[in-house]
């Protein structure tokens, strides 16, 4: 295999070649990059630099002392960003010899010596041995497997990449709940199905370590879902995370989708608008997915960063910000289709809720998704 240098953000990372065969995958090659991921890299070094500077502004720790892993390391190439882009330690782990070299070699073109660690370990064996404050785990697919070492080893912010969405969105209904002990539904809103059956599971993973969480960010990006959580340690807020657990139901008749919060709960079958049998899904987290003030921050540091992807990420990330805080969105498309009329403008459609009073927001999901508290009658009619 033929190895050459991208450089991403400021840090130069030598990757392989892949053959100019379409039926590669990157996932073939002997260490992996995908050069799709730059945008999720460029976003979790903003992300990363905006959490740092909160514990820095918190006095909760000293730069020299915050130690990040990336689990699932490849070409080492998010490790050596967070440790050449935003200045703090970081460790790259990945158990397979090629990776663990190239790692190595990559280390020493960047000159971060000295702020990095390479390790070849099976990830959940790092950590369940050593504790760290940043966890980034990023593997192929599911990062089910992996969910519970790593909450047993962060102390302020998890970081997880998810790829395997068929399964979270409900498309692959028994692999999703093989993998999430969850039911996801497969809708016309299923990308935030996934990303709610994920949230779901790392609370409850985080739970049995006697951690809580309040996501800072979250997206759902072509084909995987990204969430970044700050860790809030005792019973106290683990308690207080878990009641934003809770089940979702849907009318595949009228389209009427409802939320009931806890997990100890009865749900009624029957729809309170048309009557018809409704579909449950759940147990998933209902509570925003991401936190206003925060977006408002990273949106800061991509401004001030070198990074390919600037104007998307922004984009991305103000969508998020702007978003009500409504689980499951809507799609005019959908709504449209099934009135026989054809759709307006997005734009169009929520100054109309918006006049009639209502709140209605676009999402970061699609471009004719929206939110909005108006039940599903006075959409219609609207
Ligand atoms: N984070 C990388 C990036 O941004 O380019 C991509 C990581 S790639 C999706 C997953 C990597 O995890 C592969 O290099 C694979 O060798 C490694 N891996 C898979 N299972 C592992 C395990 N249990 N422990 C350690 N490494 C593992």
């Amino acid at each position: 295999m033929m190895y050459k240098t991208i450089v991403e953000g400021t840090t130069k990372v030598l990757v392989p070649v892949p053959p100019q065969d379409a039926a590669f995958p990157p996932s073939a090659a002997p260490v992996f990059y995908n050069p799709e991921m730059e945008l999720n890299r460029d976003i979790n070094v903003a992300v990363t630099a905006a959490f740092v500077k909160r514990l820095l502004s918190r006095k909760e720790l000293l730069r020299e002392e915050i130690r990040y892993v990336d689990a699932f390391s490849a070409s080492g190439i998010r490790g050596l960003r967070i440790a050449g882009e935003v200045g703090i330690h970081a460790t790259m782990n990945d158990w397979n010899s090629d990776a663990f070299e190239t790692i190595k070699e990559n280390i020493k073109i960047n000159g971060l010596e000295e702020r990095t660690l390479a390790t070849r370990k099976n990830a959940n064996v790092l950590l369940h041995e050593q504790k760290f404050h940043i966890v980034d785990i990023d593997p192929f697919g599911t990062p089910s497997p992996f969910l519970d070492a790593a909450s047993a080893s962060v102390k302020n912010l998890l970081s997880v990449t998810a790829t395997d969405t068929a399964p979270l969105c409900g498309a692959h209904l028994r692999a999703g709940i093989r993998k999430y002990a969850a039911v996801p539904l497969n809708t016309e809103y299923h990308s935030e199905m996934g990303l709610r059956v994920l949230l779901g599971a790392c609370a409850r993973e985080l739970a049995k370590h006697e951690k809580g969480m309040l996501p800072l960010i979250s997206h759902v990006t072509r084909h995987y879902v990204r969430t970044y959580l700050k860790v809030l340690p005792g019973t106290k807020h683990t308690d207080k995370t878990l009641e934003s657990m809770g089940f979702s139901i849907h009318c595949p008749t009228c389209g009427f989708r409802g939320s009931v919060y806890g997990l100890a709960v009865h749900i009624k079958n029957d729809c309170p608008v048309c009557g018809s049998f409704t579909q449950i899904a759940g147990p998933l987290w209902l509570g925003p997915f991401r936190e206003r003030a925060f977006c408002d921050e990273v949106i800061s540091e991509l401004e001030v960063h070198p990074l390919n992807t600037k104007d998307k990420a922004k984009k991305l990330i103000t969508f998020c910000r702007d978003e009500l805080d409504i689980p499951m969105f809507y799609d005019q498309h959908v709504i449209c289709k099934e009135l026989g009329v054809s759709a307006t403008g997005i734009e169009t459609l929520i100054e109309a809720l918006k006049a009639h009073g209502f709140e209605a927001s676009r999402t970061h999901f699609s471009g004719t998704s929206f939110r909005t508290n108006a039940p599903i009658t006075e959409i219609k009619k609207i």
